[in-house]
């Protein structure tokens, strides 16, 4: 069989793969993929029987239905101080299609895209598969603050984008209002489009969550959410992406092709989600602010491993390199000596071979037995 040399270009997701392999252990804590265990909330639920039941089972406009179009521009625009109305949102199959749709419409062959690391693998992924470049700027702070200078370093005359994801998958660090003023200069000076990923938006605890949208010029923003994470909506798959009108209709021929629209019962759930946002994600995150105090309690008990507690996100990176192991051997090893199951850092970036990351998507009781068990495994280590 002869394949796509787009087909060629990435390997399957080495998140996913961890994710099957712990599906083979009988007594496994799998902290591999974010997908929270809470169960979306019994009216968000009802809102989609009743859209099925009232005859909401056809194909919606592609960029989604109205009300909710209208319903995400005034959240944004209230939090964020933009200016947007309907005709600047797209709904998507999840953020991942928005950021794939807005990808496609954007890139050209040899087009440059600056991610900066720690990162979502998909970003790249999604940049080759249109033929452009990622450029991976690795150089960051103590705190996985990008280094400002690298970035600048990394422009070149074929820089289309850069990309933002705050809070951070996986570092869970949320960047501060300096930085973020700073890229959004950069971008200016340069003429980048900035795609800004949110979708860990609502998932913030001590700090505050600061947007690029209150610093970048509009017209160059892209912005990502999705109702996966803060209304624990990962199944019913449902995102946006919120740009200016001529990106948006470039975005939706593309969405046209590939998904015609987002699963139309799906829409009502995130309707009711998003008219009540702050009540329905008060919920999951205080959930996920019980889980991250006791994993960070009980991660501070391991000697040899040193971590940021995380500002947001259900995520802890951990470096591991004291323990002279790379990511994939010592994950690998957790897995099958303790049964416990997190993704190796080198899915984030070359640079963090040294660490690995653990989504605390489980209740408090699953996480202290995962974390012992992972302790007793750092203790042998420096034993033997
Ligand atoms: N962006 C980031 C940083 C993510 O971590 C994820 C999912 O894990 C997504 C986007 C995609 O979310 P979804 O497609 O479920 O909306």
């Amino acid at each position: 069989m002869e394949f796509s040399s787009t087909s060629k270009v990435v390997g399957p997701l080495l998140a996913r793969q961890l994710y099957m392999m712990a599906k083979e252990y009988d007594n496994v804590v799998d902290f591999t993929i974010g997908d929270p265990d809470i169960p979306t909330d019994a009216v968000i639920c009802q809102a989609a029987c009743d859209a099925a039941m009232t005859g909401h089972t056809r194909y919606s406009a592609n960029a989604g239905i109205p009300e909710l179009k209208e319903a995400i521009s005034k959240r944004i625009n209230e939090t964020r101080g933009t200016n947007y109305n309907a005709n600047n949102i797209v709904t998507t199959i999840g953020a991942t299609e928005a950021l794939f749709v807005a990808f496609m419409a954007l890139l050209n062959k040899g087009d440059e895209v600056i991610v900066l690391a720690p990162y979502w693998i998909q970003y790249e992924n999604m940049t080759k598969f249109f033929g452009g470049k990622a450029i991976i700027v690795d150089k960051f702070k103590e705190s996985f603050e990008p280094d400002i200078q690298a970035i600048r370093d990394a422009i070149t005359p074929k820089t289309k984008i850069i990309v933002i994801n705050s809070p951070n998958n996986p570092s869970g660090y949320i960047y501060g209002d300096g930085f973020l003023k700073e890229i959004a200069d950069i971008a200016k000076e340069f003429g980048l489009f900035i795609f800004d990923d949110e979708c860990y938006d609502a998932l913030t605890y001590d700090k505050e969550f600061p947007s690029i949208a209150k610093y970048c010029d509009k017209d160059y923003l892209v912005l990502f959410n999705s109702f996966s994470k803060a209304f624990a909506m990962t199944g019913w798959r449902v995102g946006y992406l919120a740009a200016h009108e001529d990106v948006v209709a470039n975005a939706i021929k593309m969405h046209q092709n590939i998904a015609i629209c987002a699963s139309v019962p799906s829409q009502y759930a995130a309707l009711e989600a998003i008219t009540h946002a702050d009540a329905y994600s008060k919920r999951v995150r205080e959930t996920f602010t019980r889980r991250k105090n006791v994993l960070v309690e009980e991660l501070s008990k391991i000697p040899h491993i040193r971590f940021t507690p995380p500002a947001g996100t259900f995520y802890a990176f951990i470096d591991i390199s004291e323990t002279g192991m790379d990511s994939k051997t010592f994950t690998f090893a957790l897995l099958k000596e303790e049964q416990v199951a997190v993704i190796p850092g080198i899915a984030y970036g070359d640079a963090f071979d040294g660490y690995i990351r653990l989504a605390f998507t489980m209740n408090e009781n699953k996480i202290v037995e995962g974390i012992t068990r992972f302790g007793r495994f750092i203790n042998r280590i420096f034993e033997s």
